[in-house]
C-alpha cells in the first residue's frame, strides 16, 4: 500500500535542485528533492507551476513533472530553454543545491486509468513532456492500452527523451512511434514536414469506443490539430489537452 505523505500546496514552496542531466542541445532534466516518504499529489499530465521573481516581478510557468506519480525522494521537471523565455532561462541557469519554488500540483490534461484502451499522443517540442510521464505509467504498471505516439520536432537534434522512445520500440510490442521532422536529414525515413490529416490517419488509433488522443505542443500547432482531429471524427471529449 502506498503510505508516502502527498504533496500539494496552494503557496508556492522550496524545492532543492539535486541533479540535471542534459538532454538535447537546449533540454535538460532538473531533479528535484522531495521530504523522506513524501510524493506528489498528482496524476500522470499533471503539471506544477514554477514561480520566480524577475526585476521586482512575480511570475510563474507550468511544467509537468516527468517522473511518475507516487515516486519518493525526488521528482523531475524536464525542461527546454527559450533564449528569450524568462522561466526557462532562469531554470536552465540554477545550480545543484539551488532551491526552486513551486507550488502545486495542479490538475493537467491528465491520464486516469481505464480511461481507454487505445491511446493516440501528438507533441509537438515540449508538448512532450505531460506525455512522458503518462507513456511510462501506462507501461510500467503494464496496463492494458496500445500507445500510438506522433512526435513533432524541427531537427533530429530536437527530439527530447529519443533514446527512450528508441528503448519501448524495442522492449514493448504496445508502443508505436512516428516521428516528423521539419528539416528532416539526408536519408530520414519518417515524417517530413507538418503533422498532416494523412499522418494523424496512419499512426493513430481510429476514432471509436476506447480511444482518446493526448494533444500538446505550440499553441498554433494545437489549434490546427485540434480541428483536424474533429474533422477526421474524434468526438471533442476524447481529445485531451494540456
Ligand atoms: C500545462 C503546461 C505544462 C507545461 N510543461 C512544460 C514542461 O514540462 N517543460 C517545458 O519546457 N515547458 C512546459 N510548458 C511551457 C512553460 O510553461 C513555459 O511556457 C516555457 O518554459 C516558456 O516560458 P518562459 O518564461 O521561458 O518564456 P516566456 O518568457 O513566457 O516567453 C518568451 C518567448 O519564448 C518563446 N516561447 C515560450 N513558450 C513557447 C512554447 N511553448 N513554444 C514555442 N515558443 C515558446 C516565445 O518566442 C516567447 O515569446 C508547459 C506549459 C503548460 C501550459
Amino acid at each position: 500500500m502506498d503510505t508516502a505523505v502527498r504533496i500539494k500546496t496552494k503557496a508556492p514552496v522550496p524545492y532543492t535542485l539535486t541533479a540535471i542531466e542534459p538532454d538535447t542541445h537546449d533540454t535538460k532534466t532538473f531533479r528535484f528533492d522531495l521530504p523522506p516518504d513524501a510524493t506528489l499529489d498528482m496524476l500522470p499530465g499533471d503539471f506544477l507551476y514554477v514561480h520566480t521573481t524577475i526585476d521586482g516581478k512575480s511570475i510563474k510557468r507550468a511544467y509537468t513533472p516527468s517522473s511518475l506519480p507516487g515516486s519518493t525522494g525526488f521528482f523531475d521537471l524536464t525542461v527546454k530553454r527559450y533564449e528569450s523565455g524568462v522561466v526557462s532561462k532562469y531554470l536552465h541557469e540554477q545550480h545543484i543545491g539551488d532551491s526552486v519554488l513551486m507550488s502545486g500540483p495542479n490538475p493537467g490534461g491528465h491520464w486516469v486509468d481505464g480511461m481507454a484502451t487505445r491511446v493516440g499522443f501528438v507533441a509537438g517540442g515540449t508538448g512532450i513532456t505531460p506525455m512522458i510521464s503518462i507513456i511510462r505509467w501506462i507501461l510500467m504498471k503494464q496496463i492494458d492500452a496500445e500507445l500510438f505516439l506522433i512526435f513533432a520536432n524541427k531537427t533530429e537534434t530536437d527530439i527530447i527523451r529519443r533514446h527512450e522512445w528508441e528503448q519501448y520500440l524495442r522492449d514493448y510490442p504496445s508502443f508505436h512511434c512516428h516521428h516528423v521532422l521539419e528539416q528532416p536529414p539526408a536519408g530520414w525515413a519518417q515524417g517530413a514536414g507538418r503533422v498532416t490529416p494523412d499522418v494523424l490517419r496512419r499512426h493513430l488509433p481510429p476514432p471509436g469506443p476506447g480511444t482518446c488522443v493526448f494533444l500538446c505542443g505550440p499553441p498554433p500547432m494545437v489549434d490546427a490539430l485540434e480541428g483536424t482531429l474533429r474533422a477526421l471524427g474524434y468526438p471533442e471529449e476524447t481529445v485531451i489537452l494540456p
